[in-house]
């Protein structure tokens, strides 16, 4: 695993609704229970993903792919998981050292 850590928060609840475990913000992980090795490598990836892209565009980003799939999609969890940041964390999240080499904007297809 990469050194760098994340602080994890747990909360009672998400504003995305009950299909969601956990969300990445600014570096911060919250989620509705702890998480095992998998699930905080998927928010893992996503913080780096928010690191390289200097956080602010990223959430723009992540938001303006999510509704242009919903369009696509008419289904906003189809559409939640073929945001390319989603595809980038599902693929790899059960690959533990996944960030130790990870290169960066690996999410561009
Ligand atoms: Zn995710």
């Amino acid at each position: 695993m990469s050194k760098r850590k994340n602080r994890i928060y747990l909360i009672k609840r998400l504003p995305m609704g009950d299909d969601f475990l956990a969300i990445c913000l600014f570096g911060m992980i919250f989620a509705v229970r702890p998480l095992n090795d998998v699930e905080l490598n998927h928010e893992r990836i996503h913080a780096a993903q928010q690191r390289e892209l200097l956080y602010i565009p990223f959430f723009l980003w992540y938001v303006v792919e999510w509704l242009v799939l919903c369009v696509k999609y008419r289904d906003r969890l189809k559409a939640y998981y073929h945001i390319r940041f989603e595809q980038e964390a599902y693929r790899h999240q059960k690959d533990l050292s996944y960030l130790n080499h990870r290169h960066h904007y690996r999410y561009q297809q």
